[in-house]
Parts: C-alpha cells; sequence; structure tokens
C-alpha cells in the first residue's frame, strides 16, 4: 500500500528532516506516527501525498511510483487519498454539504450521485443535519468532522491525517477516533501523526515512532513511549 525505500529528505534551506527510512504500510492498516516535534514526522507523510518530495529514495503508494509521477498527474493520484489536517482547512464560505461535494465535483461527478453520496459520508460522521451550515457555525470537533467526510468521499484506500485531534479537546479528540476507527474498519489503512498519547496508549494499534529523522521504533500494538 505504502512502501518507503532509504528515503531521504534534506529541505533546500540544509535541513535534514529525514534520514533513510525504509518502511512498509500494508492495506488496511491503522498507524500512529509519533515523535517530539520536529522529528520529521509531517515530512515523512507529508511525502506520501507527494506534498514534498523526496531528495533521494523511492516511495510507492497505492501501487504509483511517485518519482515517476508526473506532476499533471498529481490531482488524479490525490483522489485515491484522503488527507486530514490539525486546522481543517475546510473553505469559508462554501456550506458544509459544498465542502464535501466539491472533492467530488472536480472529478466530475453525476450530481445525483454526489447529493446521494455526499449525506452518505455526512451521515456517518453524525453531521447530516447540519449540511447546510457553514463551517463558522461549527464546534471544532464538527469541523473535523466535515473535513474527515470530504476526506473519504471519494473512497480513497488510505487516509493520511496530521494531528486531526491537535486543536480539539480531550472528549471530541476520542469522537474523532471513533469516526477514524469506523473508517477504518470499513478497510481503509490510515496513517495518523499525533501527540495525543492517551489515544495512542488506550487505542492501541501500530506505532512507528521517529526521532531526528529516522524510525527509533516500529511496533504492532505500540505504545506512545515519550514523556513529552
Ligand atoms: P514534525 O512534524 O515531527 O514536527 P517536521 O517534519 O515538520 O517535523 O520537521 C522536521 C524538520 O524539518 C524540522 O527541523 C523542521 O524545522 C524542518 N522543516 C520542515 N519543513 C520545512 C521546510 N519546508 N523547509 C525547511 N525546513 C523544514
Ligand atoms: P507544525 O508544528 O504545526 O507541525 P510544521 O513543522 O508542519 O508545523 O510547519 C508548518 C509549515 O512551515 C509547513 O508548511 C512547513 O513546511 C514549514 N516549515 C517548518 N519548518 C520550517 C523551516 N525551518 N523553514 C521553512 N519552512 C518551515
Amino acid at each position: 500500500m505504502i512502501e518507503m525505500s532509504e528515503v531521504s529528505k534534506i529541505y533546500p534551506n540544509g535541513v535534514s528532516a529525514i534520514n533513510g527510512i525504509t518502511v512498509k504500510i500494508n492495506k488496511g492498516e491503522f498507524v500512529y506516527v509519533v515523535g517530539p516535534s520536529g522529528a520529521g514526522k509531517s515530512t515523512f507523510i507529508k511525502m506520501m501525498y507527494r506534498e514534498e518530495k523526496p531528495t533521494t529514495g523511492s516511495i510507492t503508494v497505492n501501487g504509483i511510483q511517485l518519482s515517476k509521477l508526473r506532476n499533471t498527474k498529481v490531482p488524479l493520484f490525490r483522489r485515491n487519498l484522503g488527507v486530514v489536517f490539525q486546522d481543517f482547512k475546510l473553505l469559508p464560505t462554501l456550506t458544509v454539504f459544498e465542502n464535501v461535494a466539491f472533492a467530488m465535483e472536480v472529478v466530475e461527478e453525476h450530481p445525483k450521485d454526489i447529493k446521494k453520496r455526499v449525506m452518505e459520508v455526512l451521515d456517518l460522521v453524525g453531521l447530516k443535519h447540519k449540511a447546510r451550515m457553514v463551517p463558522t457555525e461549527l464546534s471544532g470537533g464538527e469541523q473535523q468532522r466535515v473535513s474527515i467526510a470530504r476526506s473519504i468521499v471519494n473512497s480513497p484506500q488510505v487516509v493520511i491525517a496530521d494531528e486531526p485531534t491537535g486543536n480539539l479537546d480531550p472528549e471530541t479528540s476520542w469522537e474523532i477516533m471513533n469516526i477514524l476507527e469506523e473508517i477504518n474498519n470499513r478497510g481503509t489503512t490510515i496513517v495518523m501523526a499525533t501527540h495525543n498519547r492517551d489515544i495512542v496508549n488506550n487505542l492501541k494499534r501500530r506505532v512507528i515512532a521517529i526521532d531526528n529523522g529516522r524510525i527509533v521504533r516500529d511496533e504492532q500494538r505500540g505504545e506512545y513511549g515519550y514523556e513529552y
């Protein structure tokens, strides 16, 4: 599903963010990426959806070798990925429905199919009744649920989440985790960078720990393991 081989990333300013990572993430897995601030977690996952390119090494996602992916094919590639951010990144002038539908409209789906599918995913995240609202009318947790609905509307094989609970209180964070679990139970691979020790230690899944741009730990049903 996701394979990295000898991947390194040096930013143009000379910062060495990733230093030789080889890893394989299989279909259907739920993976936490943990590590201190500046360890390279964001860079690691940004390379998975080709927001950043590695300096050396190779990355394969959904059978596509990213170094061979032409820029014009990147939007097509991303359709098979869902991405969820800490700060939601919803379009403020669009309604909840439109925010989610947008990802399908760019794929030129039939309007009737769009309506059906958007209401289906809004139902899954418990927000069908707020379809007509705009993001500012929603709580942080609700906005994150919209962004999750948007990420899965095109039925991607992988959802990549960068600190999805980073701006949310503990209770709301657990609601978000329940939704991500449900999505994973339906077969979607989930890769999630997080600083949430409680979640990692209670909802036991594979843990990839990164420090100084290297994988320092990779355990099935692992622990958060850091003191900060
Ligand atoms: P984390 O997500 O674990 O906090 P990052 O991947 O964001 O770590 O950062 C790893 C290192 O790379 C840090 O030293 C950070 O300052 C640096 N870095 C991240 N993004 C950039 C960038 N666009 N340009 C230069 N350096 C960067
Ligand atoms: P966060 O702490 O919220 O994870 P990031 O480390 O991801 O923040 O950085 C936020 C943005 O700033 C990203 O787009 C990242 O690429 C960029 N960035 C991070 N560190 C540097 C750096 N040292 N030089 C230039 N850009 C950076």
